[in-house]
């Protein structure tokens, strides 16, 4: 996991230094913050679980969803056929408990509900039957307009105060948030927060979130992106490759220690490489990077083959068709024109019999085959990212509720936690998993409210402008 970079001081406001009165304008039972997939499904759980409920959902975005619109290349991926623990990165037992609150069937029986029916593609990813990610955003913004959600975009959360009120019948003291934003202030009983991470900030995810949270008091590891394409040194040969994909074991070394293995299509881009294997390993070579620490990243264009079988094969082939081109030869395993590129590359002529390649080439030959060196310069960034890696550490946050267990009637859900998933519909997975768990979990607790509370909730209710 990510390491820690900014101890979170406590509260800059805390319920126990500022006692209000009760505020009678903009009140509201519940105020979700970020209208995201995680924020769009906790307010739906929440309004469905209790239809009485005030609901506010603010978002800081003058178009709401336009990370749902993009996501999946427009198809959005909404979820994955399995979905197990190992598909995450982010503390086991904790994200294992989240999972198993919203299991797969049940996702799609709830996207079926709302009128959206996914299918299954081969790689096990579910998209919506439609192909259109439109339909998925169109479903959650109807379900929440039918359940009496109020949904308010171009309201930027700037700052939020935990208030107490003292109640002189039972003596004890409840909390309220007072929430600022761009527009002005509301109150709530209770408050999500569902600001996503940093990854696409044109969307709204600017990672202003972690500031709100870091304010109350919580930690944030450090953030860095993830599912993101790596840009090589202009001295590679990827440009000549552009578009083109195949399969690829990549290894990811972190101060001399090999921290990631994994096998899957790479896609060689005009500035370097891509495609899953690429993205997910990126987080590993991004929190290194971010660390200070020495990262490499190497391709193995045999997969499944160490360098002595891939040297005996090589020895076997040239055995066999002695006259047949290296190129020729390579290119009964791998795209002709990336044999063509490393053939290059280890200073031989690709054109060359196969029996005839000096062994000091085939040697050079032989490691690039194996243990290609990528010389990545950078990740492409925040605006091609397609997650964060890091985020809130989730021992902060009761899994069982998804409430902050140092703010209380604080829930934190979706991107702004430190998890992250591999590509195929993991991320959000998780946003809607943990969107259920907190939306029921606030309206259960606003429901058990001690009696005065709710009186006071309903005398601001009344209040309400
Ligand atoms: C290009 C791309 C493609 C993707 N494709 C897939 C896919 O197919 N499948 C998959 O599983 N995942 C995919 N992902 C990842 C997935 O979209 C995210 O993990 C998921 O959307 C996170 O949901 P969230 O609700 O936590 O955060 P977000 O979707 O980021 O939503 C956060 C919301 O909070 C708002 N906000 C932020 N700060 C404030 C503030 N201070 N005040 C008010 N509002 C605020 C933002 O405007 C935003 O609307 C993709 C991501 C990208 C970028």
């Amino acid at each position: 996991m990510a390491g820690v970079t900014s101890p979170g001081h406590d509260a800059s406001v805390r319920g126990d230094e500022v006692k209000r009165g009760v505020m009678t304008e903009a009140s509201v039972d519940l105020c979700v913050i970020g209208a995201g997939a995680a924020g769009l499904a906790a307010s739906i759980f929440a309004a469905e679980q209790n239809p009485d409920l005030t609901i506010e959902l603010l978002d800081g975005a003058k178009t709401i969803g336009a990370k749902i619109l993009v996501s999946g290349g427009g198809r959005c991926n909404v979820t994955h056929e399995a979905v197990t623990p190992d598909d995450f990165f982010g503390t086991r037992h904790l994200v294992r408990n989240v999972l198993a609150a919203f299991p797969v069937r049940e996702t799609v029986a709830w996207f079926a509900s709302l009128g959206v029916d996914l299918k299954r593609e081969d790689t096990g990813k579910l998209f919506p039957v439609t192909d259109k990610a439109r339909t998925v955003l169109d479903a959650l913004l109807g379900r929440c307009r039918e359940l009496g959600v109020v949904l308010r975009s171009g309201h930027r959360v700037t700052d939020i105060v935990r208030m107490c009120s003292h109640h002189e019948s039972g003596g004890h003291e409840s909390a309220h948030f007072l929430i600022r934003h761009q527009e002005g202030e509301v109150i709530s009983r209770r408050l999500i927060l569902a600001t996503g991470g940093r990854s696409l900030p044109r969307t709204g995810s600017d990672g202003s979130g972690y500031e709100l949270a870091r304010r109350l008091g919580h930690r944030v590891t450090q953030t860095v992106p993830a599912l993101v394409a790596l840009m090589l040194e202009d001295s590679c040969f990827h440009h000549g490759l552009s578009g083109l994909s195949h399969e690829v074991e990549v290894r990811t070394v972190v101060r001399g220690r090999s921290v990631d293995r994994r096998t899957g299509s790479l896609l060689w881009t005009h500035v370097g490489i891509s495609g899953p294997v690429v993205m997910d390993a990126s987080r590993f070579w991004c929190l290194a990077r971010e660390r200070g620490e020495t990262a490499e990243v190497y391709g193995n264009f045999l997969p499944g083959r160490t360098s002595e079988q891939a040297r005996d094969w090589v020895l076997a082939q040239s055995a066999e068709s002695p006259r047949r081109s290296i190129v020729k030869t390579l290119a009964t395993s791998i795209p002709e024109r990336v044999a063509e590129a490393l053939c290059r590359q280890a200073g031989g002529d690709p054109q060359r019999p196969s029996a005839q390649v000096p062994r000091t080439i085939r040697d050079r030959l032989l490691a690039n085959l194996t243990r290609f060196h990528f010389p990545v310069r950078r990740d492409r960034g925040w605006n091609f990212a397609e997650v964060t890696a890091g985020g809130i550490p989730l021992e902060e946050i009761n899994y069982r509720t998804m409430e902050s267990k140092l703010v209380p009637g604080l829930h934190l859900i979706g991107e702004v936690l430190d998890c992250d998933g591999r590509i195929g519909g993991f991320n959000f997975q998780w946003a809607w998993a943990t969107g259920r768990v907190a939306g029921r979990a606030a309206a259960a607790s606003l429901a058990q409210a001690p009696s005065d509370e709710q009186g006071e909730s309903t005398a601001l209710k009344n209040g309400r402008t």
